[in-house]
């Protein structure tokens, strides 16, 4: 993600401009028409502050930068941020701080959401668009922390059996995660599962996910559904290194990978050099040559995070 797009905001202002320009052609034609012209350019002068209102907001985040308290979780919890270079540190850091002010962070059924636990929310975010500039999370509503496991169809309750879900993304909008899960992530983050890197990725996946993110190049489809379907099917077949959850429909599928890819991209890329060529091309990032990468892992992955 690109704080201050520079670009966009140029071809904005270009646009805003050409607009109000074939406005006021046929005002000049028309001497009694020409109270129009400030109308026009005034508008247009509105329209475009509106869309640099986000950016100028955004200036002032970089400016002051992410508050240290909150760089220290940064520091305790999360390895990939300490692998990073120091200009790299501030970049993320910068990102995590957008991602704060421009998406809303809310505990539900008694959970208090301190800034620690939003902090590693954006990092998990965050890490999805941080190497690519052009990319940008929508508005993709609430987020909301759960206290624990919850129910398939996003409600939480401490007696209900079938709470098995760690983390949705609402079809009407928003992302649930649980809490202990979120942390559970950074605890052990090297065993294929971060819930927040899942759930982040079924929103970059769209709002109707199939595997094929929106942002995915038109060049790299073909390729993509091919060795996506191969693995798919190996996880069928109980001859994947993914668990068995990733056979659930090619959603589940890309965001399984996807945790993977970052947990323990050393092991995909020895057991699946074509599935991790992919993720690493599209999300521009090389994880498993980051002085973070744990080596591969002798365990096999086991099936035991509730559903995501
Ligand atoms: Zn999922």
């Amino acid at each position: 993600m690109q704080v201050y797009p520079r670009k966009r905001i140029h071809g904005r202002a270009l646009v805003t401009a050409g607009l109000c320009f074939l406005l006021s052609l046929p005002p000049l034609s028309r001497w009694k028409a020409l109270w129009l012209l400030p109308v026009i350019w005034g508008a247009g002068a509105v329209w475009f502050l509106l869309f640099l209102g986000k950016y100028r907001v955004r200036l002032a985040i970089m400016a002051r930068g992410l508050d240290p308290e909150l760089r220290k979780v940064l520091e305790k919890k999360v390895s990939f941020y300490g692998a990073l270079g120091p200009g790299d540190r501030v970049d993320y850091e910068t990102q995590i701080a957008v991602f704060l002010q421009e998406h809303r962070i809310t505990g539900v059924a008694g959970v208090t959401v301190t800034p620690a636990t939003k902090v590693l929310v954006a990092a998990t975010a965050v890490r999805l668009v941080f190497r690519r500039p052009a990319w940008e999370f929508h508005d993709f509503g609430e987020i909301l922390v759960y206290p624990g496991a919850f129910t398939a169809d996003g409600h939480y309750s401490v007696n209900t059996a079938d709470s098995d879900a760690a983390g949705m993304m609402h079809s009407q909008g928003g992302v649930i995660l649980s809490l202990p899960h979120l942390l559970q992530g950074f605890e052990a983050d090297n065993d294929g599962f971060n819930v927040g890197y899942h759930e982040f990725a079924h929103v970059l996946d769209g709002v109707r996910p199939d595997g094929v993110p929106g942002e995915l190049d038109l060049g790299s489809y073909r390729p993509w559904v091919s060795v996506m379907q191969r693995e798919f099917e190996k996880v069928h077949r109980g001859r994947s290194f993914l668990r068995n959850y990733a056979g659930t429909n090619p959603a589940e599928f890309f965001a399984c990978a996807v945790e993977f890819f970052f947990e323990k991209p050393v092991e995909m890329r020895e057991r699946s050099p074509e599935l991790y060529l992919q993720l690493s091309r599209f999300f521009n990032q090389n994880p498993a040559d980051s002085p973070d990468a744990f080596p591969t892992s002798p365990e096999p992955t086991p099936e035991s995070p509730p559903n995501t």
